[in-house]
């Protein structure tokens, strides 16, 4: 196993502009790390350049302690694990598992070849199926045979580059559980490409977000939900998304569009001095008002819910606005019914020390 650094990793195309900008990050020894962000922020570009698939414009790329930028791919000790599984379609899932052991000639004997490839068919529940062609094999259990393959590698780290993309929803969260636990249990460094921010929000001890090739913030998940440092981090993580409210403040109160909430504690530390602000307001903040006391720093507000979505274990209402933006709240009361007017009712919002204050970025 081994530790990963990027110090100020850059990778540019031609003139244009850089698409993996000033990049630092250190992976520890055993760790999951996530990449995310949208399509084109560079996250796959990153991990082609930590593999060796990319050459490096300027910085320092260390695998342990060793600096390995001009390292060829084979000499760094890393599996990858590719996005369409780059599995041989002529060889049986043991040839598929065991070919890379037979790369290195002479370096295992049959035996060990065996033993390694029947222990990984093991863990991965392939041992029924080692005798199939890929193309006998549903897409999740190529999956599987594409992490074997670099399981047998005894590799210092793995790879992987949106490796669940081409599975369908349920498999997706089945195969995320078994990636979790494979990952736990031989304990290997990971770096783990993905735009699906349920991944990326299940799967890693840590994040980290990129945008047009610069990194926004890496942090635990739950850092990332509760403190975004930016609109765009705040933006991209959670779903349904944060509510982002244009508001002014005025004392010891925050107008927001529909209501003057009341700001107390750290909040009204972090807005003081402030007039203008973006209030960013998960929808769990904004709730209706008929089921329990009103929270203490809360106001209630008349609104229209225009629409609501059923998630089955909660509910979220839509609340349309004429002049300012639209807002998603979370509804208490499950499973009420709309009419062609919509539905009026009260409504709580609440800021807590989960609220954020942010200011401007070209989200
Ligand atoms: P996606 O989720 O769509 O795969 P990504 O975040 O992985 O996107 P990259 O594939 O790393 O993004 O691409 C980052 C930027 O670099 C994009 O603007 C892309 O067009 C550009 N890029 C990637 N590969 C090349 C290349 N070989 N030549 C020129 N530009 C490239």
């Amino acid at each position: 196993m081994s530790s990963i650094e990027l110090k100020n990793l850059v990778k540019k195309y031609g003139d244009g502009f850089p698409a993996v900008n000033d990049v630092s990050l250190d992976i520890a020894d055993g760790e999951f790390m996530i990449l995310v962000g949208p399509s084109g922020c560079g996250k796959s570009t990153l991990l082609r350049m930590i593999v060796g698939l990319e050459d490096i414009t300027s910085g320092d790329l260390l695998i342990g302690d060793k600096r390995v930028n001009d390292l060829a791919p084979r000499d760094r000790h890393l599996a990858m694990v590719f996005q369409n599984y780059a599995l041989y379609p002529h060889l049986t899932v043991f040839d598929n598992i065991a070919f890379p052991l037979r790369l290195s000639k002479g370096k295992h004997t049959e035996e060990e070849i065996k033993a390694k490839v029947h222990d990984a068919a093991g863990m991965l529940e392939l041992e029924e199926h080692l005798d199939r062609k890929p193309a006998n094999l549903s897409g999740g259990q190529r999956q599987r045979v594409a992490m074997g393959r670099a399981i047998v590698r005894d590799a210092d780290a793995f790879l992987f580059d949106e490796p669940l993309s081409n599975l369908d929803a349920k498999l997706r969260g089945q195969m995320r559980t078994e990636i979790a636990r494979m990952q736990r249990r031989l304990g290997v460094t990971t770096v783990y490409v993905t735009h699906d921010q349920t991944e990326a929000m299940t799967l890693g001890d840590r994040v980290a977000v990129l945008k047009k090739g610069i990194l926004q913030q890496c942090a635990s998940p739950r850092e990332l939900y509760d403190q975004p440092v930016n609109l765009f981090v705040a933006g991209f993580i959670g779903s349904p998304p944060m509510n982002f409210l244009p508001a002014r403040v005025e004392g010891s109160t925050l107008k927001l569009p529909f209501a003057d909430v009341p700001v107390t504690g750290e909040l009204a530390q972090r807005v003081s001095g402030l007039e203008v602000v973006i209030a960013g307001l998960r929808p769990e903040y904004i709730k209706d008002a008929t089921l329990g006391d009103q929270p203490q720093g809360a106001a209630t507000f008349s609104a229209v819910v225009d629409q609501t979505e059923w998630l089955g274990n909660e509910q979220y209402a839509y609340i349309p606005f004429e002049t300012d933006p639209s807002v998603h709240a979370q509804l208490e009361e499950l499973e009420r019914d709309l009419d062609g007017e919509g539905m009026r009712t009260q409504m709580i919002v609440n800021l807590d020390a989960r609220s954020r204050v942010l200011e401007g970025d070209d989200t």
